[in-house]
C-alpha cells in the first residue's frame, strides 16, 4: 500500500467543470494519486455562496443565511444547489440524470432535527464524489467511488463537529483498493447507528488527512487556491513569498490568523507517521507549493510572520502576586469558569496580563471582572482593548542572537511602542503586542527588517 499519494481537492478546485478538468489532469499526471479526496463545489463566479452553505440552508427552512442576514430562501438555496451539479453534469458531459434524482430525493428527505442538518450538508461532497469518479471513469481513468458509509469511515455522534473513530483505520485499510484511483467524498462520515454526520466546517482536509494516515500515504497533497504558505499575507504585503518547507511546529505557529491555508487538526495524525503534506495550488500546478514536514535545515532565522488582530489585555495589579502560591492557577480558572480561551499571560512581580480574544469578551466583561474581584481582590483591574499581535516564526531563531533586537528595532524605528513583548519557550517565536492601529505598519516593518529578498529554503 506504500508509495500511494492522497490527493485532497478543495471547493474552489471543484468549483466548475473546467475546474474539475484540472483536478482531472492533476491526478492523471502521477500514478501514485491514487486516492482522492474532494470537498463539496465553492463558489465559482457568479455564486454567492458554497453549495455547503446552500444545503445548510435548506435544512434549517432558511434560518442559516437569515441568521447571517442574507436574503436567500430555502427554496432559491434548492434551485442553485440543483442548478450547480446541473451544470457540472452538462459542462463535463456525463451522463448523471440519476444523479440529479437521487441529489432531488435525498433534498425531499423527512428526516429531522441536528440529524436532518448533517444530512443535508454531507451532499455536496457525496455528489460531487459521484460526477468525478464517473467523469474521470469517461476519460478512460480506472476509477472507483468509495464513500463513507461503504467504507466504514466511522464517526462519533458529535452531528456537526464529528470526530473520527479509531476503528475507521483498519476499516479503511481493509476496504479501500489503491489499484485504481479512488474517489472519496470528503467533510462526512458514519456513525455506528447507521446516521450521517459531518466534521467541522472545512472537514474535507480532515478527511484528506485520516486517509492518508490511514493508508500509509508516502504524501499528503491538499490541493487549493493559492501557491502555498506564504511568508506573511500577501493581501497586505504583495512581495512576500511563497515558504518552499516548514516543519509542523513552525505551520502550527503560523497557522494563527492569517495562514489558515487548511484544517490544523488534519495535520495531527499525519505528523505521528511522519507524511508530508504538501499545499499546491490546482490553478498552478508547476508551481511547488509548500511542503510540511517534522524536520527541516534552516538556512534563514525567521520563515514568516504571523498576526493576531483583535485581542485585549486584562490587566491586574496586586502587591505581593509573585510571592503568593497559586494565583495565575486561580485566575486562569476564572476565564476557564466563563469558557474564554487565554493566549498569553505575561507577568511580574506585581501584576499580571492575561491576552484573550476581545470577541470572547462580550457580553462577560462586568461578569468576569466581578468573579476577578471577588476571588482575587486585585489593586487595580484594567481591561486593555485594541491589541494586535506580530509573531516572527522560524526554527533558525532559536539559539541565534540579535533576533529580538532587529524585530524590536524594526518596530523602534516606525516610532511603534511595544506593548508587550513575550518569547515562545521553545525560541521558535516571538510575540510583539502592539497597538491594533499600528498592526499594518508593524507587520510592513518587521517583513522588510527580517524576511524581505531572503531566500527562505
Ligand atoms: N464543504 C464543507 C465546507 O464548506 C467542507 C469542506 O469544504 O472541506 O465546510
Amino acid at each position: 500500500m506504500s508509495g500511494v499519494i492522497v490527493s485532497k481537492f478543495g471547493g474552489s478546485s471543484v468549483a466548475n467543470a473546467g475546474q474539475i478538468e484540472k483536478v482531472r489532469r492533476i491526478v492523471a499526471a502521477d500514478p501514485r494519486r491514487r486516492l482522492v479526496v474532494v470537498s463539496a463545489p465553492g463558489k465559482d463566479a457568479g455564486d454567492s455562496e458554497k453549495v455547503t452553505d446552500h444545503l445548510f440552508n435548506i435544512a434549517t427552512d432558511g434560518e442559516h443565511f437569515r441568521l447571517r442576514g442574507k436574503k436567500i430562501d430555502a427554496h432559491q438555496s434548492h434551485a442553485r444547489v440543483i442548478a450547480k451539479f446541473e451544470s457540472l453534469i452538462g459542462e463535463l458531459a456525463i451522463d448523471g440524470a440519476d444523479i440529479i434524482a437521487d441529489l432531488a430525493a435525498d433534498l425531499a428527505s423527512a428526516i429531522d432535527g441536528r440529524k436532518r442538518i448533517d444530512f443535508f450538508a454531507s451532499r455536496g461532497e457525496h455528489y460531487c464524489a459521484k460526477v468525478i469518479a464517473r467523469y474521470f471513469k469517461s476519460k478512460g481513468m480506472p476509477t472507483r467511488l468509495s464513500l463513507p458509509e461503504d467504507v466504514g469511515f466511522i464517526v462519533s455522534e458529535r452531528f456537526g463537529n464529528a470526530k473520527v473513530l479509531p476503528c475507521t483505520y483498519a476499516n479503511l485499510r481493509e476496504n479501500v483498493n489503491t489499484q485504481d484511483i479512488t474517489v472519496i467524498p470528503g467533510y462526512y462520515g458514519i456513525t455506528q447507528k447507521g446516521d450521517i454526520a459531518v466534521l467541522s466546517r472545512g472537514g474535507s482536509d480532515l478527511t484528506g488527512g485520516e486517509v492518508a494516515f490511514a493508508m500509509d500515504a508516502i504524501l499528503y497533497e491538499n490541493w487549493t487556491d493559492t501557491d502555498g504558505v506564504y511568508q506573511v499575507d500577501p493581501r497586505l504585503i504583495p512581495e512576500a513569498s511563497v515558504i518552499p518547507e516548514l516543519t509542523y511546529k513552525e505551520i502550527r505557529l503560523l497557522s494563527a490568523r492569517g495562514f489558515n491555508v487548511f484544517h490544523f487538526d488534519a495535520m495531527v495524525n499525519c505528523k505521528h507517521k511522519n507524511i508530508p503534506i504538501n499545499i499546491r495550488n490546482t490553478n498552478n500546478p508547476d508551481a511547488a507549493g509548500t511542503m510540511i514536514v517534522s524536520a527541516r535545515t534552516p538556512r534563514e532565522t525567521a520563515v514568516g510572520i504571523a498576526r493576531m488582530d483583535g485581542l485585549a489585555s486584562v490587566y491586574l495589579e496586586k502587591d505581593m502576586i509573585g510571592e503568593t502560591v497559586g494565583f495565575t492557577q486561580e485566575l486562569l480558572d476564572i476565564f476557564k469558569s466563563f469558557n474564554i480561551n487565554t493566549h498569553h499571560y505575561p507577568s511580574d512581580l506585581d501584576d499580571i496580563a492575561v491576552i484573550v480574544d476581545q470577541i470572547d469578551l462580550t457580553g462577560k466583561v462586568d461578569d468576569l471582572k466581578k468573579a476577578i474581584h471577588e476571588r482575587l481582590h486585585p489593586n487595580l483591574l484594567e481591561i486593555h482593548n485594541d491589541l494586535c499581535l506580530l509573531s516572527p516564526v522560524g526554527a533558525g531563531m532559536k539559539g541565534t542572537p540579535g533576533i529580538m533586537a532587529a524585530a524590536a528595532n524594526a518596530l523602534y524605528q516606525e516610532g511603534i511602542n511595544i506593548e508587550i513583548v513575550d518569547q515562545g519557550p521553545a525560541q521558535l517565536s516571538i510575540h510583539f503586542g502592539i497597538h491594533q492601529k499600528y498592526g499594518d505598519t508593524g507587520l510592513k516593518a518587521l517583513f522588510k527588517a527580517m524576511l524581505k529578498h531572503k531566500d527562505t529554503k
